[in-house]
């Protein structure tokens, strides 16, 4: 076990926080683990040159060793001094959405400790927009090797409380810097070939790289779920809550029928479900995740890891809307149900 360090940060950040964010960037550079938030959830941070380093992420978090790791870089120059052979239109992606949700998959030059990109020829990198994030990369003056900071396989924290309650004793330090905003991960894009590919849907939408590069593919694997998914990351069951969820596509009428239906079963059951929604349900656990699509995403993770196997047994969960962020949202819930129903069909 170790002696994990937790040190409190506010936003904006105090001399104080930069002193403290000064000595996890230390650690960081001595070969720890420490987890920083982002704007998207928080990562679970080691020096990404530095192999042993990174070996003790994969082995903090339980992660299989074939899914490569984001490297975080403070500024495009650096991003820069990680990759080749890169295509004009990254330039144009990077000034619009980095920093920001977005992780960028281009050839490694080999900077990169090998196990970083778990023996790929490309490697994915991010620009995180969190000061504490931002303070650390600098501090510690080498790109970040950082995956969600979750133990393998549960959700994604969007607080530090989830980080301390996965990984605990498992990890050299802890930034608590406070919940995170957006609340689902960066969108990964395959940037090797002549158009831009999503590998994995998330905070940067589909339709917003649209507006500015024009035609984007989507790896057919999130449409098609027989095929084989390009970023090694999303073949595995991920997000997964300690209760059975059902994912369930259908009216509020038809959800209560459903509940009811469970619930005559013996079944205690907690419900997700939009605000919109979740006024017309009545079931003795309802939590509204939100009235929008940011405000749902915000709140996921945080809802999926609120129901105990102790006092439910099932959850049943509300489908959305697949557009804007509603696909990275429905990308994610997929992965977290246990079932799938469209009871319009
Ligand atoms: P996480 O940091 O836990 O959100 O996971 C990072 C995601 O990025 C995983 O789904 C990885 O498979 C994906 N990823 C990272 N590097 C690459 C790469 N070089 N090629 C394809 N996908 C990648
Ligand atoms: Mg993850």
């Amino acid at each position: 076990m170790k002696d994990t360090i937790r040190w409190t940060i506010d936003i904006p950040l105090s001399a104080q926080n930069k002193k403290d964010i000064n000595k996890a960037a230390r650690l960081i550079q001595q070969g720890a683990t420490v987890a920083f938030p982002t704007e998207t959830v928080y990562g679970l941070g080691a020096d990404a040159t530095n192999e042993n380093a990174v070996a003790n992420i994969f082995q903090a978090k339980g992660r299989p060793q074939d899914n490569p790791l984001i490297a975080h870089v403070a500024t495009k120059e650096q991003l820069m001094q990680l990759v080749q052979d890169v295509p004009d239109y990254v330039g144009t992606l990077i000034d619009t959405f980095s920093p920001g949700p977005i992780t960028y998959v281009l050839p490694s030059n080999g900077v990169c400790a090998v196990n970083v990109t778990a023996g790929l020829s490309t490697i994915g990198v991010r620009i995180p927009d969190h000061p504490v994030a931002y303070q650390l990369l600098l501090q510690a003056d080498r790109p970040i090797a950082a995956p969600s900071a979750n133990l393998s396989g549960k959700p994604s924290p969007t607080l530090a409380q989830h980080v301390w309650n996965d990984l605990a004793g498992r990890m050299d330090g802890l930034l608590d810097g406070g919940p995170t905003g957006v609340g689902v991960e960066s969108t990964v894009v395959d940037c090797t070939g002549t158009l831009p590919m999503i590998l994995r849907p998330g905070g940067v939408t589909k339709e917003q790289l649209e507006q500015v590069i024009g035609e984007v593919k989507q790896d057919p694997a999130l449409q098609h779920s027989k095929e084989q998914p390009r970023s090694p990351g999303m073949k595995y069951k991920h997000y997964s809550p300690e209760v059975p969820l059902w994912l369930i596509h259908g009216s509020a009428e038809e959800i209560q029928q459903l509940i009811i239906q469970e619930q005559e079963k013996g079944k205690r059951i907690g419900v997700l479900a939009s605000e919109q929604t979740a006024a017309k349900l009545n079931a003795p656990i309802i939590y509204s995740l939100g009235s929008n699509m940011s405000e749902i995403a915000k709140a996921l993770y945080h809802q999926l890891r609120s129901f105990s196997s102790e006092a439910f047994d099932l959850i049943i969960c509300e489908a959305f809307c697949e557009e804007g962020l509603g696909k990275a949202v429905m990308n994610r819930l997929r992965k977290a149900a246990s079932e799938y129903m469209d009871l319009n069909k």
